[in-house]
């Protein structure tokens, strides 16, 4: 594969190119790894900036129906968009919540708009890297906006807040017990929420959820990087394609502030040093699990057993090893 010329053409806004990169990407042979972050080095550099803007929500929330609502809006306005999906539920079982083709199949064929489900077959940390990854190269090709969706499983809402500029929860209108179950580490990570479905029956439980929100959110510590007012609590409704107008015009103040204050580059320096730290992490553990290594360390672990080494100089002789 000419990696420079599939460079090239990502940069020049071609999908097909930034589809096949991102199958590259995906790949868990090492010549393909080796490939992806050649590829990762020739887009670097082009100044593109899009807005990454990460969207959780429980299924049944309405995911995807903001987002094909909202990417249709963006996409109305001239504006390009990407979606990605961060789903660990594929990874678990090899059916996903998210990623099914059915899903935003308007939004899909809207010129503008790119829609890449989350991989199967591959852990968290995998699922992490790629996504990481894919943004990259999606910045590169030039989009305004990434999103990037998961379902509010485990980890995964931390995941995709660390690789996004603001991060948006998606719920459903509820009766007061069930806001006492919402989790409070993902309140913390939330800069918006959008609470959803706030139309005919619904509206008046999503008011009233919307204002006990908003009121939850005012508990919590005031963080450097919001301005007066953040995080927020607002309603849409994604079917009716009402206050979606409102929640981007949030959105953009809130970069905008962020981008004035100096916490936007300074939190994507921040993610970019973590990204290189767990890229080190995994590369440490994946020499780790190369069959010479694993032979080597069961001979050291015999060792150890037989007190032949102690634990700690068996450990640091293997270091040794691993680091040549
Ligand atoms: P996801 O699982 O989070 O992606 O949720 P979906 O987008 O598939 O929506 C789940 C259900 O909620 C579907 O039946 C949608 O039609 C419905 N839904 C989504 N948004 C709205 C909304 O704004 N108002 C109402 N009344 N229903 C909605």
């Amino acid at each position: 594969m000419d990696i420079e010329d599939l460079g090239e053409r990502i940069i020049a806004g071609d999908r097909r190119a930034l589809a096949q990169a991102i199958t590259l990407i995906e790949s868990g042979r090492a010549d393909h790894r080796a490939q992806a972050t050649e590829l990762l080095e020739a887009v670097r550099g082009t100044g593109r900036e899009a807005i990454r803007i990460g969207l959780s929500g429980t299924p049944g929330v309405g995911k995807s129906t903001f987002i094909e609502s909202f990417g249709l809006m963006l996409t109305g306005q001239g504006l390009k968009v990407a979606v990605l999906a961060v789903d660990p539920s594929s990874a678990r079982s090899g059916g996903s919540i998210l990623g099914d083709k059915t899903r935003m199949e308007r939004l899909s064929r809207a010129p503008g708009a790119f829609i890449r489900p989350s991989p199967s077959r591959s852990h968290l940390g995998g699922v992490a890297r790629r996504t990481r990854e894919a943004v990259a190269l999606c910045e590169a090709a030039g989009f305004d906006v990434v999103l990037i969706e998961t379902v509010g499983v485990g980890q995964s809402e931390t995941v995709v807040a660390e690789m996004s500029d603001i991060f948006v929860l998606l719920m459903a209108p509820a009766g007061g017990d069930e806001l006492q179950g919402v989790k409070r580490g993902i309140m913390e990570i939330a800069d918006l929420i959008l609470v959803n479905k706030a139309d005919g029956d619904l509206k008046a439980a999503a008011q009233r959820t919307r204002s006990d929100y908003a009121g939850a959110l005012r508990l919590l510590r005031k963080r450097a990087q919001d301005p007066e007012g953040f995080p927020k609590a607002i309603c849409v409704s994604a079917l009716q394609d009402d206050g979606l107008v409102e929640a981007w015009d949030e959105m953009r103040a809130l970069i905008e502030w962020r981008r004035d204050e100096g916490h936007f580059a300074a939190r994507r320096a921040a993610q970019a040093q973590s990204w290189f730290t767990e890229e080190l992490r995994q590369g440490l553990l994946a020499r780790l699990d190369a069959p010479e290594a694993r032979a080597e360390m069961e001979r050291y672990a015999r060792a150890v057993a037989e007190g032949g080494i102690t634990p700690a100089a068996a450990a640091t002789e293997m270091l040794e090893k691993l680091g040549r």
